[in-house]
């Protein structure tokens, strides 16, 4: 067993925007070991695979200048949150939170995983002020639609998204 504090960060991450990396470096603060962890979610169609979001995340953390000493690890999951956070042995699960529109999903999901496992408790970091507007399913329809999403996602996401959209059978395709 890991010694410390031990939070999950789950989410689809289709793909990881400046949004996210805010909360996952802000989380470092918070524990001692960050486990990033990354749904299928096949239902949401999304337009990266598993193992590229898993990736892209990967390559951000290792780019990250992790001064608190916090180890992040990215992990795939498929199972239910609150029994791969069981698995992990986290005591947290860790949610970023916009103004308004997340409200209401987050809110019914930390009431049921409560219900789930009432000794895991979920904390919210509040979206930073110039990171409340980014979310992946935009990112992909402004690059879809040509416009720039070079500040909204690391250059590296951005390169590996216009190329990803570049390619022949990705137009037609439907994001969530
Ligand atoms: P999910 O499918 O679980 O919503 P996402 O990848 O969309 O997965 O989001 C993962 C987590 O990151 C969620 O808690 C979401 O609210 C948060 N998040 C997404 N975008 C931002 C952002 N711009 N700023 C802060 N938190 C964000």
């Amino acid at each position: 067993m890991m010694n410390g504090r031990i939070g999950v960060y789950p989410g689809t991450f289709d793909p990881v925007t400046n949004g996210h990396v805010d909360i996952i470096s802000r989380a470092t603060r918070i524990v001692e070991h960050l486990v990033i962890g990354v749904a299928v979610n096949a239902g949401k169609g999304p337009l990266f695979s598993l193992e590229e979001r898993v990736e892209m995340l990967e390559d951000q953390v290792s780019r990250m200048r992790n001064g608190d000493g916090t180890k992040i690890v990215v992990r795939p999951f498929s199972n239910l949150l609150m029994h791969f956070v069981e698995e992990v042995e986290a005591t947290m699960i860790l949610r970023g939170l916009r103004a308004v529109s997340d409200f209401e999903y987050e809110f019914q999901m930390a009431a049921m995983n409560t219900r789930l496992n009432s000794r895991v408790e979920t904390v919210f970091l509040m979206a930073s002020e110039n990171h409340q507007f980014i979310a992946s399913r935009f990112v992909k329809e402004v690059a879809r639609l040509g416009g720039d999403i070079g500040s909204f996602v690391p250059a590296a996401v951005k390169a590996r998204t216009l190329r990803r959209l570049g390619e022949p059978d990705a137009s037609g395709r439907s994001w969530d």
